[in-house]
């Protein structure tokens, strides 16, 4: 059997579609505004803003772009976070991480006012998220939520097994996965470098998450026939011909994809939703700053 891949890149093209047409239908009631600050010259940093930028405005979304010196001190930062905070104009910030060294990434994140917080990093929207409340949830999981929706993947009652514990994502994503409502409702194991049998979990499970960081990790012995497969990984493994980043999963595709009944592609699979979400974020965030939501 050869999976079904589940595609991102079509799902995002869908969901960017109606977001375009939603930022269409709100302009003459408000604008949704997105700010973006980078601090440094990370290369891939720089390109993941540039793409949110990019996005945003093909989407009809006001944003703004603030790059800043990498050595841009914490009071600096902190001050322009506050002043994008009372911007009537801006309903989403988003500061790039990683920053530098000496910036203390919390302190940064909690300056950021909970209610314009897209990317949904702030300890009050992650608290309200754990409690099935509104929120913005963080991107990545969000997307991840939607391509199985939008999918037709049933979670309700599956066994579902996520490689990975990162703030940003494992920790999420397994949180949303057994919330009591659609696209949720799932048995959750989370595992991480200090779980004792992993292909004892991952061989059981309907549906496996991987968030790991460590191209091709999972192989296709380590998986049951006909479980669908996530692959969040996103790992630079060398250079394509015409001299781009060539890019890996977590998943070995090649051998998964015979034995999954869906999988996702890196790249073309969550990779495009996480922008997207952010958009959705930030128009949801409009929606409310203008009492319409
Ligand atoms: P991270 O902060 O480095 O966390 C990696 C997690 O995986 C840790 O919890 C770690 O366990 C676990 N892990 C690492 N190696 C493992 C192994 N051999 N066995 C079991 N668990 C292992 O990474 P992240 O930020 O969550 O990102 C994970 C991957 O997703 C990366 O490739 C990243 O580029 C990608 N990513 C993609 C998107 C997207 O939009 N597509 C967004 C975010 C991240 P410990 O906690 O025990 O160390």
């Amino acid at each position: 059997m050869s999976a079904k891949i589940i595609s991102g890149t079509e799902t995002a093209k869908a969901i960017r579609e109606e977001l375009k047409k939603e930022v269409a239908e709100l302009a003459d009631k408000v604008i949704p505004g997105l700010v973006t600050i980078l601090v440094g010259e990370d290369p891939a940093s720089q390109s993941y803003v540039a793409a949110k930028n990019k996005t945003a405005h093909a989407l009809g979304i006001h944003s703004e772009q603030v790059t800043l010196d990498a050595e841009t001190s914490e009071d600096d930062l902190l001050a322009l976070v506050e002043k994008y905070n009372n911007d009537d104009k801006i309903h989403g910030i988003l500061v790039q991480l990683p920053l530098p060294k000496h910036i203390d990434e919390a302190k940064i994140l909690n300056a950021i006012n909970p209610d314009k917080d897209v990317d949904g990093f702030h300890p009050v929207n992650v608290g309200r998220m754990v409690l099935g409340e509104k929120c913005f949830l963080p991107c990545t999981p969000h997307g991840v939520l939607e391509l199985l929706q939008r999918s037709g993947v049933e979670t309700s009652g599956a066994e579902v097994v996520v490689v990975g514990r990162s703030n940003i994502v494992g920790k999420p994503v397994a949180n949303l996965m057994l919330q009591k409502r659609a696209a949720g409702n799932a048995t959750v194991t989370l595992c991480h470098t200090r779980t004792k049998d992993m292909d004892f979990h991952t061989k059981r499970a309907d549906i496996l998450i991987v968030a790991a960081g460590v191209a091709n990790m999972i192989k296709a012995d380590q998986v049951k026939e006909g479980v669908v497969v996530i692959d969040v990984g996103v790992n630079r493994i060398g250079m394509t011909e015409s001299g781009k980043a060539k890019l890996a999963g977590d998943v070995d595709f090649e051998s998964v994809k015979e034995k999954a009944s869906a999988i996702t592609p890196v790249p073309g699979g969550v990779g495009p939703m996480t922008i997207t979400m952010l958009m959705k974020n930030t128009v949801q965030s409009a929606r409310q700053f203008a009492g319409l939501a």
